[in-house]
């Protein structure tokens, strides 16, 4: 009977495995053509100081406007694009729109660009981003690169040359999604890191009862601040976890209670009608404080 039942289960099964499969294949082919097609975007969402409200930059996230799909999640396309290496040219797509639209914004507004860990390991990485600084003319200090854990596993990438050769073009450096990867601190030891991005996951719980996620936060501030570098809650969605993070001092937010990312259009339009206030063009900041 146990085995008859695990036959069921398997035909049961099988379909759905194949279904997925199959979605995906599709989507990879589609995947293939969606940059000439016109259907990348790339969308930008405001960050913000804690403590004073004011605009300092944003995130750059890329949005796909599937034809029959509609808008599909980075969440799931981007690991599509990591496995058939379309990563390499769209991802570089996305730096330099980024670039180019950052280049026409007014103040010091910085724009942060994902990388994924495929990207990083290219051995021509450090030219790509030089070329799209070189293109556009952005200043090397409003363009931020945000990297996770994954580029400190992936094979055959000499990690220290790569931070120094990005270092050296005057670039700036964050760690995404801080705390959900592996060994975090030992990366932090070594990497020449200007930002750690704290986990939604950890914001999420930090309004309750339970006090465990603030005292991570507040500890990954304080780490932070020994290393000199900056901090930036990600996922802020109510006004609760806004003044926590304020009290808790992380340098800066992000997250749906400010803006959902936006058009380029729509953001400049933001700034320019003054619904959202940057600080004053100036010579280039030294670091946030
Ligand atoms: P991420 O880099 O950690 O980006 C933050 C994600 O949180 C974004 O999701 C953003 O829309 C979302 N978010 C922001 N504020 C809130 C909030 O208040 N509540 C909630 N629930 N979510 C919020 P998105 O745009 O779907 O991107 C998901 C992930 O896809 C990104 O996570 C990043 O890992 C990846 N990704 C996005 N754009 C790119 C890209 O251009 N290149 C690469 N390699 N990866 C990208
Ligand atoms: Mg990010
Ligand atoms: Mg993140
Ligand atoms: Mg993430």
């Amino acid at each position: 009977a146990a085995k008859g039942g695990g036959r069921g289960r398997f035909r049961f099964f099988a379909p759905d495995l194949l279904k997925a499969a199959e979605d995906r294949r599709l989507l990879e082919e589609d995947l293939h053509d969606a940059l000439e097609k016109g259907e990348i975007e790339v969308h930008y969402q405001p960050v913000v100081k804690a403590q004073t409200n004011v605009v300092t930059g944003v995130e750059a996230l890329v949005r796909w406007n599937h034809p029959e799909h509609g808008m599909i999640s980075p969440a799931r396309f981007i690991p599509i694009a990591e496995e058939s290496n379309l990563i390499k040219v769209i991802g570089e797509w996305v730096l330099r729109q980024a670039c180019a639209d950052a280049a026409a914004w007014p103040g010091n507004l910085r724009v942060a660009v994902n990388v994924s860990p495929v990207q990083f390991a290219d051995e021509s990485f450090p030219a790509i981003v030089a070329s799209a600084l070189a293109s556009t003319g952005l200043d090397p200090d409003r363009l931020e690169l945000e990297i996770t854990e994954g580029v400190f596993l992936q094979e055959g990438c000499t990690t220290d040359a790569r931070f120094n050769a990005l270092k050296g073009l005057g670039v700036r450096l964050a760690l995404d999604d801080f705390g959900t990867g592996y060994s975090s601190l030992a990366y932090l030891k070594t990497a020449p890191f200007d930002k750690i991005k704290i986990d939604q996951s950890f914001v999420r719980g930090a309004t309750g009862a339970d006090s465990r996620n603030r005292a991570i936060i507040a500890a990954i501030v304080a780490l932070a601040d020994a290393l000199g570098m900056d901090t930036t809650a990600e996922g802020i969605e109510s006004f609760d976890q806004f003044e926590l993070m304020k009290q808790l001092k992380v340098t800066l937010v992000q997250g749906f209670i400010y803006s959902r990312p936006i058009p380029n259009a729509a953001f400049v339009d933001n700034i320019a009608n003054g619904e959202w206030v940057i600080e004053p063009a100036g010579p280039a900041r030294q670091r946030h404080e």
